[in-house]
């Protein structure tokens, strides 16, 4: 939606925010850098995407986040779909850059890949069935 406030949107409003992107150290932050194009990011998707096969559907590091999800999603069997149309790879993302700007945390796609196991088996237990795929 266009709404997390990474450094980008933080520095229009005059606030505070990371110099340059809190994963890689290398590049100015953006919504779409953090939770596509980062090396972080890519590394994370490759490896959720490589657990069903679908890792000639990562992302490269100049796909626009909208655009890249629906040309991947476009190419996934339909009861694929479900599983990889999920917030929780994104939701994780951020949740972890914010660990590392706000308490110092050093960026770990192993730690984001667990987290992200995690709150798959939790959704799965409360119901959500097209999560397999997500660990
Ligand atoms: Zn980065």
């Amino acid at each position: 939606m266009g709404r997390c406030l990474t450094a980008d949107r933080l520095a229009r409003r005059g606030l505070d925010h990371p110099e340059c992107c809190p994963f890689c150290d290398q590049h100015d932050e953006d919504f779409n850098h953090i939770l596509v194009q980062c090396v972080i990011a890519w590394e994370v998707w490759f490896n959720v995407l490589r657990r069903v096969g679908l890792q000639h559907l990562s992302p490269d590091r100049h796909d626009k986040l909208t655009a890249w999800r629906r040309r991947s999603l476009q190419q996934v069997q339909r009861e694929k779909r479900k599983g990889l149309n999920t917030l929780i790879i994104f939701w994780s993302l951020w949740k972890h850059r914010n660990r590392c700007v706000f308490d110092k945390a050093q960026p770990s796609p192993a730690f984001i890949l667990r987290d992200i196991a995690e709150q798959a088996s939790l959704w799965k237990m409360a119901g959500a069935a097209k999560l397999q795929l997500l660990g």
